[in-house]
C-alpha cells in the first residue's frame, strides 16, 4: 500500500485489518489474551512457528493497526508502539544500547529526555554528551569511539531551533552511530526524518497524533532489524501501548493532515501578528523569514509547524501578566491539542534548571510558548491583546 498511495490516503486507510465481522471502522480489541484452537497451536504460537496473537503485552490487533499506519506515514519498515513518548525513548535506548555506549544529544530536547539520559541511563553505564542543536561541528567533536547514538529533536522546545537532519545523519554514520529524531513537533505530515537520512524516529503520540489531548502513547520507528531489539525490550519489560489508546491514535491519524495544516496556518498568522506588536521583543517561529534557520526549516519541513514562542519586554512580570490576562487560552504545558495552550517555560517546563542553565539555553523570563490550536486566530490575538494592553 505504501508505494501505491499518497500520505493523505495512507493516514486514513493504511494498516486496516478486518475481523470476521467485516466492520468498516477499525475495531477496538479490549482483550489481554487470545485463545488457541488446540494445545498444539498454542505451542506453535509460543515458539514462534506460527504467527498470531498470544498476549497483549506482545501484540494486539488494534495496536498492530496503529503501528502499521504510522510506519506507512513515516516511510518506516517497522513501528513499535509504546505506552508514552518517554517509554518510546527508553525502549529505544534499552533495545539498542549497552553499558559502555555513548550518546551525543542535542541540548534542546524535552526535559524528561534530559533526565532520562542524565539520571537513569547513566546509572546503567551509558554516558551522554549534550551539544548545540544548530552547530554540527559540536556533534562531530563530541564523537568518541564508543558513540552509538545521536539524539535530536527538531524544531526544539520552546525556542524552535532547527537541527540539520541530513548533516547529523552524515556525521553519525561516519562514526558508526545511529541518528534518532524525536519528530513529535512536526509529525510525518510536515517532516519525514527517515527520508532525510535518520535511522530512527521517535514519537510522543500524546501530542499531535492524538490531537485532542486525551491519552498518552508513543512510538519508535525504523528498519525491521533495528526495531527487533526495541520490540524484544517492550515485550519483556512491558511499557506496551494500550489497545484503547491505539484506537484513539488510529482515529487521530485520519485527521492529522488537515489538523497539521490548520495548526500551521494559525501559527504563521499569529507569529506574523506578534512580530508587529510593540510589546514583543522577538518572535521564534521557523516559518518566519526572521527565524535564524528559516531556510533549513523550509527545506526539511513542509511548514513551520504549530508552535510559536515569543519574548515580551519586561521579563517575568510582563509574561505572567499576558498569561493571566487570557480568558480563552488554556494555561497548561501540553501541546498538539485542538485547544490553544499558553506556557511560561522559565517557571514551568524549564523551571528546574538553574538561572545560569536557563540563560545558557536561551530561555529567558519574558519567553512565552503558544501551541496554536484550531480556534479562530482572531480570537487568539484578541486574548493576547488583553495582556499587551496592560503592559507599559
Ligand atoms: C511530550 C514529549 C515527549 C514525552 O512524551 P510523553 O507522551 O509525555 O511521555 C517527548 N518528546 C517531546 C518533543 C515531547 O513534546
Amino acid at each position: 500500500m505504501t508505494d501505491k498511495y499518497d500520505l493523505d490516503t495512507l493516514a486514513v486507510r493504511a494498516g486496516i485489518q478486518r475481523s470476521q465481522f467485516h466492520e468498516h471502522s477499525e475495531a477496538l480489541f479490549l482483550t489481554s489474551s487470545f485463545v488457541f484452537d488446540s494445545a498444539e497451536q498454542a505451542a506453535k504460537r509460543f515458539i514462534g512457528e506460527e504467527p498470531g496473537n498470544i498476549y497483549a503485552r506482545f501484540t494486539n490487533p488494534t495496536v498492530s493497526m496503529f503501528q502499521e499506519r504510522l510506519a506507512a506515514l513515516e516511510g518506516a519498515e517497522y513501528c513499535v508502539a509504546t505506552a508514552s513518548g518517554m517509554s518510546a525513548i527508553l525502549a529505544c535506548a534499552m533495545g539498542l544500547l549497552s553499558a559502555g555506549d555513548h550518546i551525543v544529544a542535542s541540548r534542546a530536547i524535552f526535559g524528561a529526555s534530559v533526565q532520562l539520559f542524565n539520571n537513569i541511563l547513566k546509572r546503567f553505564g551509558v554516558e551522554t554528551t549534550f551539544v548545540s542543536p544548530t552547530d554540527v561541528d559540536e556533534w562531530e567533536a563530541a564523537c568518541k569511539p564508543n558513540t552509538k547514538l545521536f539524539f535530536a529533536e527538531t524544531p526544539s522546545n520552546p525556542l524552535t531551533e532547527v537541527c540539520d537532519i541530513t548533516a547529523l545523519a552524515e556525521i553519525a554514520h561516519r562514526h558508526d552511530a545511529w541518528l534518532a529524531v524525536d519528530n513529535c513537533f512536526c509529525t510525518p505530515m510536515l517532516q519525514r526524518p527517515l527520508d532525510l537520512g535518520a535511522d530512527i524516529v521517535i514519537h510522543s503520540a500524546t501530542k499531535y497524533i492524538d490531537g485532542q489531548g486525551r491519552v498518552l502513547g508513543g512510538a519508535v520507528l525504523g528498519s525491521k532489524a533495528l526495531m527487533e531489539g526495541v520490540y524484544q525490550f517492550l515485550r519483556t519489560a512491558g511499557p506496551t501501548l494500550s489497545a484503547f489508546n491505539a484506537w484513539i491514535f488510529l482515529k487521530g491519524l485520519e485527521t492529522l493532515r488537515i489538523r497539521m495544516d490548520a495548526h500551521s496556518a494559525g501559527a504563521l498568522a499569529l507569529a506574523s501578528w506578534l512580530e508587529a506588536q510593540p510589546q514583543v521583543a522577538r518572535v521564534l517561529y521557523p516559518g518566519l523569514p526572521s527565524h535564524p534557520q528559516h531556510a533549513l526549516a523550509m527545506r526539511q519541513q513542509k511548514t513551520g509547524g504549530g508552535i510559536v514562542s515569543f519574548e515580551v519586554k519586561g521579563g517575568k512580570p510582563a509574561a505572567w501578566k499576558v498569561i493571566d490576562s487570557t480568558q480563552l487560552l488554556s494555561i497548561t504545558a501540553n501541546l498538539g491539542d485542538t485547544k490553544t495552550t499558553i506556557t511560561h517555560p522559565a517557571s514551568t517546563t524549564h523551571g528546574r534548571l538553574t538561572p545560569e542553565q536557563r540563560a545558557a539555553a536561551g530561555i529567558n523570563d519574558g519567553l512565552i510558548r503558544i501551541a496554536v490550536g484550531l480556534e479562530s486566530v482572531e480570537d487568539i490575538k484578541r486574548d493576547l491583546q488583553r495582556g499587551f494592553d496592560l503592559l507599559p
